[in-house]
């Protein structure tokens, strides 16, 4: 792939055939973060002053092109890349990437019809929502391919200019997406893609004194660290404005089923929301809390589910969940398997067995705890593997306190099943803020644009919801004008 880069060449694998290499690609130099950064600065005033009318167009046009003419070759980049199968990569670099240019657009326009309502003959106020000084820095994951396209609409549909850094593993679906704005119409400098060492490029952009805002979507641990820097900078006074954080990060996300849940129907969402994309999703299931009286039934409904569905690559369409994204990943969550199948305080309900001799995958698998504070409780494993735990019907309200407590000091997704609306009304009360996105009696993923919004908090994030104007509030700088006569 050819890049405005022009240091050593990566190359990354498929990750459903590791032998074969998905994309090669020159690493970002120093130097060559320094000159996307001026060139982005350069483009900046005439992007700023187009009118927000030609602006949206440009991403309306994106979004057909999305939909129409380059729909197959994403879906086939999303797939190999990432390793989806075709239904969620349709999912994903069709539907939702064109979504969130569209929605965008509205959300956008929502902010700039807003103006002071109360005028009088003497005075007139107005709102005149400037872009940000500088410009936006963008690090985006490998999981969605939507996902980058968020990151550099919302920012650049506000005026702003955005350097943007995918994930090494996500380079060609992104990479697609950039020559698909150009196309459109953006104009050159005003989307940066710099793609190579995470650390080298976040090094050179944080040094810079226009970086005026971080839209991250990755682990908390980085977007933890990035922070750190950004206040280190901000110690020195190395920018001229205080720059904005957005970030939404990990999450360990849980399904909570009342005694008076509809099994069946708690059984399918489950191994939907932990196991499609083999559990890579931020917002997917990782821990689940079944009430004695179900707990059977439940596992016996899962099993029978699990025993329906293939794991494989994505070219086999009957595949309903593939490999996980690298090595590294494959290594976390295999190792943690191995501890976890030796560990006597654990059930294995089902799988506990990989195979990485030619792909990188792992079998759906489900440990029921006999204790209730085991640590894969609190331990987010980005893969597809749960941790359940079965409490008496009576402790309802414990193990309300238990999920908060519980999942590592992230809270992106939960849920409850149940038929019981005094039960439902309890859990959203106690479990406030252990989601920012809480679902009753459906699946904790896949939030559709336009109908939920989607961000945690604590530990996941900022929650500045994707798929609304308040993600892209955070991208201007209102300035307040009066005028009296
Ligand atoms: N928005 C996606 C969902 O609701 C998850 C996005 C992510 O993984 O960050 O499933």
């Amino acid at each position: 792939m050819d890049t405005r880069s022009s240091g050593q060449d990566t190359r990354t694998p498929m990750p459903s055939e590791h032998g074969t290499v998905m994309a090669e690609f020159p690493s970002a130099t120093e130097a060559d973060v320094q000159s996307a950064i001026t060139d982005a600065l350069e483009a900046k005033q005439a992007w700023g002053e187009m009118s927000f009318h030609d602006r949206a167009a440009i991403f309306l046009r994106a979004a057909d092109l999305v939909t129409g003419k380059y729909r197959y070759e994403l879906m086939a980049a999303t797939m190999l890349g990432q390793g989806k199968n075709v239904w969620q990569a349709e999912i994903d670099a069709a539907a939702e990437l064109a979504d969130f240019f569209r929605y965008n657009v509205s959300f956008a326009q929502e902010i700039y019809d807003k103006q002071p309502t109360v005028n009088s003959p003497s005075h007139h106020g107005r709102t005149d929502w400037r872009p940000l000084e500088g410009f936006v820095y963008s690090v985006s994951p490998f999981n969605f391919t939507a996902i980058g396209g968020n990151l550099v609409s919302a920012p650049a549909l506000m005026g702003n200019v955005v350097v943007w850094k995918p994930a090494p593993m996500n380079v060609y679906p992104s990479y697609l997406v950039h020559q698909i704005l150009l196309e459109a119409g953006l104009p050159e400098g005003v989307v940066q893609l710099v793609n190579g060492d995470a650390e080298t490029i976040t090094r050179t952009v944080l040094a810079h004194r226009e970086f005026a805002a971080l839209s991250f979507i990755g682990s908390s641990d980085v977007f933890r660290s990035i922070c750190a820097q950004i206040g280190q900078g901000l110690g020195e006074k190395r920018y001229r404005e205080f720059p904005r954080t957005v970030g939404e990060t990990s999450g360990k996300n849980f399904h909570l089923l009342h005694p008076s849940a509809d099994v069946q129907n708690a059984a399918k969402h489950s191994v939907r929301a932990g196991f499609e994309y083999a559990g890579q999703k931020c917002s997917a299931l990782s821990r689940m809390y079944v009430p004695q009286s179900q707990a059977s039934t439940f596992f016996s409904e899962m099993k029978k589910e699990l025993a329906r569905i293939e794991v494989g690559p994505p070219e086999v369409f009957s595949a309903f969940t593939g490999p996980v994204i690298d090595q590294k990943a494959f290594d976390r969550v295999s190792k943690a398997i191995d501890t976890s199948n030796e560990d006597d305080r654990l059930e294995r309900i089902v799988g506990g067995t990989y195979d990485g001799s030619k792909g990188f995958f792992i079998d759906p698998t489900i440990y029921v705890s006999k204790v209730p504070d085991h640590p894969l409780f609190d331990t987010e494993l980005f893969g597809p593997v749960l941790i359940a735990y079965v409490y008496p019907d009576a402790e309802f309200d414990r193990v309300l306190e238990l999920i908060d407590k519980q999942g590592g000091g992230l809270a992106l997704t939960g849920n409850i099943f149940s038929n019981d609306q005094r039960a439902i009304r309890k859990a959203e009360d106690r479990l406030r803020y252990a989601a920012g996105n809480f679902y009753i009696n459906c699946k904790i993923t896949a939030a559709v644009i336009g109908q939920q919004t989607f961000g945690g908090s604590r530990g996941s994030g900022t929650c500045d919801k994707a798929g609304s104007s308040g993600l892209m509030m955070r991208f201007t700088a209102p300035r307040t004008l009066k005028e009296e006569y």
